[in-house]
């Protein structure tokens, strides 16, 4: 590779293609050359319509208007997941992208509130939390404040089919051609192993330099081409299978999204404007597809938009995530369910990474073993958060549950949840997406109590924790109060100009 302008091939126009191609023009320019291949007649996996707060920024490089966006995307506010029956039946928790109170020097709130809760004096770590208050009162406001008490930070929920088609927008503005096609066959030149061009069933051919392998859960390239190898996390979490369903919308839009435990699996709802998304994930080792859509079918409560869709997957990555000249981004690069929210982040992380990398020149085989490094770490991280949600379950009614809590967990998340239990410390491990107080909504949430806390919270007197904890949920709630419905934020801001 040259001076010349280098021409990057992204493969695949699902939420993945369309965002790589976006952000790589977009901080790229001129120098590159891009071109992105798609087949209609494959279409896109059309799932994907939660995130998780980190999107933002993807709007700010684009230089997109957030309203614009929430407009045409059909986008609601999302300001956590509630996590219902996921220790037992009858217990519900909230992760919220907030936290509770406000952290001392050396010292998380949460700390205090462990032994303001082992002397009674208070009782729910988040009451001390801005967000779910503006969860449990179906509110949202943007707040114009500087205090970071008053952080309320939020993502989206938004129409994936409509995502992607505003992206390809973005990105035809900005110069990404697309060329309409069905890739047939990829030709290798013979001395690098490199991908030179794909071949389209009207014999036309795309040349390249580099191609973001875009293709969804068969990795054309990184997989079936480069045969990059797949690590199977499927023992860790067992679900491979899931059906979607689109209903009509509620008459109120919560301002969360919904995760439901159910015997074998969990359920997502997901509030758009125009509509909610649905969904079970589950294990077909427990439960067969038939009783899998029945069992979500009975569990929806406004009426079907369309016939309910079966996914299929499997959990784990690519091996090489980067392989020669070829970068897997999105479904090609691997997956882990959507409990968290995670896959889009996921592609935005990696077209970052990839950009800290990229090879202007030529490509370095060390850039090329950083970039696979970090994103390895990246996805075991996410995965050990997902596994968390499944192995502290005290449920007990049914062999899936049962068997959630014998497995043996990665051993760093073994050791995260002894730390926690012994000294409410939450380790924070690098690349991991997921801070301190996510961990502990979880970890808190699904029943997992520390013996002890930061020794700094010994300093404050019951009577001074007493007022801490008091003040601090008011502050915290009393922005609340003059925030608007979620329903008429939305109504307001989508109707500026
Ligand atoms: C059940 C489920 C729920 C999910 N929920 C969430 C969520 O809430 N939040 C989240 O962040 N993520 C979620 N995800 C993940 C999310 O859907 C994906 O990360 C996202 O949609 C990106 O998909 P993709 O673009 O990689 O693949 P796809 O959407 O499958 O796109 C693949 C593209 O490759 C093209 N293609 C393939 N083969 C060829 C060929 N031979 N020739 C030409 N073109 C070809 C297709 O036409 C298509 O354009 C979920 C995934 C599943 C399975």
């Amino acid at each position: 590779m040259q001076n010349k302008s280098l021409k990057v091939v992204v493969v695949g126009g699902g939420t993945s293609g369309w965002m790589s191609a976006a952000l790589l023009k977009k901080v790229l320019g001129d120098s590159i050359e891009l071109e992105l291949v798609e087949s209609e007649q494959i279409g896109i996996v059309g799932v994907g319509e939660a995130t998780i707060p980190p999107i933002q920024q993807v709007n700010q490089v684009l230089g997109i208007d957030e309203a614009e966006f929430m407009r045409e995307t059909k986008a609601t506010i999302k300001l956590a997941i509630k996590f219902e029956h996921w220790q037992n039946l009858n217990q519900d928790y909230f992760h919220t992208f907030g936290s509770a109170g406000k952290s001392l020097p050396f010292c998380h709130y949460h700390h205090l509130w462990v032994r303001a809760h082992q002397l009674g004096l208070d009782d729910n770590l988040w009451d001390h939390d801005l967000n779910y208050h503006a969860c449990v009162a179906e509110k949202f406001a943007k707040l114009q404040v500087k205090d970071p008490l008053f952080d309320m930070k939020y993502a989206y929920h938004f129409d994936s089919g409509l995502y992607g088609q505003f992206l390809r927008k973005v990105s035809e503005k900005m110069g990404v051609k697309r060329t309409e096609g069905f890739i047939e066959s990829i030709q290798l030149n013979p001395q690098t192993g490199h991908v030179e061009s794909l071949t389209l069933k009207d014999s036309s051919v795309v040349n390249g330099d580099l191609f973001i392998d875009c293709s969804g859960f068969k990795g054309l390239l990184i997989n079936q081409k480069l045969g990059s190898g797949f690590e199977d996390w499927s023992h860790w979490l067992p679900c491979d299978s899931a059906i979607a369903v689109p209903t009509e919308r509620f008459e109120k839009t919560l301002p969360y999204t919904r995760s439901i435990a159910r015997e074998f699996g969990w359920q997502w709802q997901i509030p758009l404007q125009h509509r909610n998304g649905n969904g079970l994930v589950y294990s077909s080792r427990y439960v067969s597809d038939e009783t899998a859509k029945e069992t979500l079918l009975s569990n929806l409560t406004t009426p079907t938009l369309a016939e309910p869709k079966l996914i299929k997957f499997k959990t784990g990555r690519a091996l090489k995530q980067w392989n020669k000249n070829v970068v897997a981004v999105g479904l090609a690069s691997g997956f882990l369910e959507p409990l968290e929210s995670t896959s889009i982040y996921l592609v935005q992380s990696a077209i970052v990474r990839l950009l800290k990398f990229f090879p202007q020149t030529e490509i370095s085989p060390a850039s090329v073993d950083e970039y696979n490094r970090q994103s390895k770490l990246e996805y075991e991280q996410i995965r050990d958060f997902i596994i968390l949600h499944y192995y502290v379950t005290q449920r007990t009614d049914s062999q899936f549950w049962l068997d959630m809590q014998k497995m043996q967990v990665p051993e760093r998340l073994a050791n995260k949840i002894k730390i926690f239990e012994a000294t409410g410390t939450i380790t924070h491990d690098e690349f991991d997406v997921f801070w301190e107080p996510s961990w502990l909504q979880v970890m808190l949430g699904q029943g997992i109590k520390p013996k002890a806390y930061h020794p700094l919270a010994n300093q404050f007197s019951e009577q001074q924790l007493t007022e801490l904890m008091r003040t601090m949920k008011q502050n915290k709630q009393a922005p609340v109060n003059n925030m608007p419905d979620h329903d008429n934020f939305l109504a307001m801001y989508l109707s500026k100009g």
